[in-house]
């Protein structure tokens, strides 16, 4: 590797533990890649360089086998602005939590710590998580380091340029409908979504309940199991947390039967998705696995039952913004200040016509037409999944219909906007996990490819995902980012 930040988390790590590399120069490294790129990406809303030093300096003087036991030390960790920090603002990308300091950490970031990574920010989101571009961040534009003429995706967008940039090796992401995985496609990345109730979401700003789930946004996708296997696991804080199970054995080294849906492969693709899309098949062909025409049935109904239970949940999450409770907590510091900064500035319109859209599905005289309905074809959506991996082990659909757009493409259009997440909604829906991969450039921006196993074959997902990596140690990045 040429220059430290271009190295991934498990070749930094490696040699932090050899002391090939101490910490304060991985840190140092990466905060000089940030200071030279992000005035162009945009990807940061927070960069802690004090704190991210000073745990660096402290790691310097750990033993060998203090590194070892720690999986994650000498690594730079970047988070989704909707992760709780006590150290940082924490603000879901809405003036409503403008300068809002948490007063706990999400328990992903204190298992981060406990592993060793080493914090330096907080990156850009949709409001709320609300959205496919980042766009509606009340803060700030991040642009797509392959073309800064066009989107990261979204919600997830700061966290996904952050690392396809190469200003952090690693970041965590939130996935309520797709927000790590579209992202992870449009940026040329890995991103996971985990089996719901894999990965805590005490300290995860709710955006719907339901549907959220943490999880890795990595350039291989070695790194995203190594970031994946710390932050999962049971949290008692969380209700609706899973067990510890060991996961199913992995379904890898022998012949797959790999589920084509035939739902996902329709005209509306774009002609440079199919063609990396169907590549992937035929390499997965010439691997020796069986490619298995499937149908789920219900996918047609996914976008309009997703938008229906998102915004219901969301219309009850957000209820607390009162203007009264939160950006007050600081302790010490300039409280007036803040007072003056989030009184009046209420939330975007995204996130009011999500409100606006949930408290009508739930209301009296429509929740059974709406709501409930939604919930039945909900249902209907995971009994597809179901009954397909009675027949397969693994399904593969293109990430996304599209390739990153240009910047108010369809901001003004939230319909168009939506539909774009019909590939990704479903595996949120039915609970299953989800990872996106690169595998391939058309038009010089990068395409993403989505696999998706039954719940809890977490581990299998990210072993088998691994055949199609072209080179795990030669992520092959924007050309565009320049220091
Ligand atoms: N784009 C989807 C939405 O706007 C998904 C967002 C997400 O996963 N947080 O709701």
């Amino acid at each position: 590797m040429s220059e430290i930040w271009q190295c991934s988390a498990s070749g930094l790590h490696a040699e932090f533990v050899d002391g090939a590399l101490r910490a304060q120069d991985i840190v140092g490294a990466h905060l000089e890649r940030i200071d030279a790129v992000d005035s162009q990406i945009g990807a940061f809303l927070y960069v802690d360089r004090e704190g991210a030093m000073k745990t660096a300096r402290m790691q310097d003087d750990w033993s060998k086998v203090d590194r070892i036991h720690h999986p994650l030390s000498g690594v730079p960790v970047a988070l989704k602005d909707n992760l709780m920090t006590h150290t940082m603002p924490t603000t879901a990308g809405s003036k409503i939590l403008a300068k809002f300091i948490a007063p706990y950490d999400a328990t992903v970031v204190e298992r981060l710590g406990a592993a060793g990574a080493i914090m330096v920010g907080k990156t850009n989101l949709d409001e709320f998580a609300m959205g496919s571009s980042t766009e509606h961040s009340a803060w700030q534009k991040t642009r797509n380091p392959w073309d800064l003429t066009r989107v990261p995706g979204g919600s997830s967008g700061g966290s996904a340029a952050a690392v396809a940039s190469q200003m952090v090796p690693l970041a965590l992401g939130s996935d309520t409908g797709g927000s790590i995985r579209q992202p992870a496609a449009y940026c040329g990345i890995v991103g996971m979504k985990p089996t719901y109730g894999r990965v805590s979401r005490y300290g995860l700003i709710a955006f719907a309940s339901s549907l959220d789930q943490i999880g890795p946004l990595t350039r291989t996708v070695k790194d995203a199991e190594l970031l994946y296997r710390i932050i999962q696991g049971h949290d008692p804080r969380d209700s609706t947390s899973l067990p510890d199970t060991a996961d199913p054995f992995p379904m890898v080294g022998r012949p797959l039967r790999i589920g084509i849906p035939r739902e996902y492969f329709t005209d509306g693709i774009a002609p440079g998705v199919r063609t990396s899309v169907e590549d992937a098949l035929e390499r997965l062909k010439m691997l020796g696995h069986q490619l298995v025409d499937i149908s789920l049935p219900h996918t047609e109904y996914a976008i309009a039952t997703y938008y229906l239970i998102a915004p219901a949940e969301a219309s009850s999450n957000l209820a607390r913004y009162d203007g009264v409770r939160y950006g007050l907590r600081q302790a010490g510091t300039d409280l007036l200040t803040m007072y003056e900064t989030t009184r009046d500035q209420g939330f975007g319109d995204e996130v009011k016509r999500r409100i606006l859209l949930g408290t009508h599905a739930l209301s009296a005289g429509y929740y059974d037409a709406y709501y409930s309905t939604a919930q039945k074809v909900r249902t209907l959506i995971r009994r597809d999944f179901e009954e397909a991996f009675a027949e397969v082990d693994y399904i593969v659909t293109p990430t996304t219909p599209d390739q990153a757009f240009v910047f108010g493409e369809r901001d003004e259009d939230p319909i168009r906007m939506y539909l774009g997440d019909i590939f990704t909604v479903t595996a949120n829906l039915a609970g299953i996990p989800g990872l996106s991969m690169p595998i391939g450039v058309q038009n010089g921006l990068p395409v993403g490819l989505q696999w998706l196993a039954p719940a809890m074959h977490d581990l299998s997902l990210l072993s088998v995902a691994r055949m199609l990596e072209m080179d795990p140690e030669e992520w092959i990045g924007p050309k565009g980012v320049k220091a």
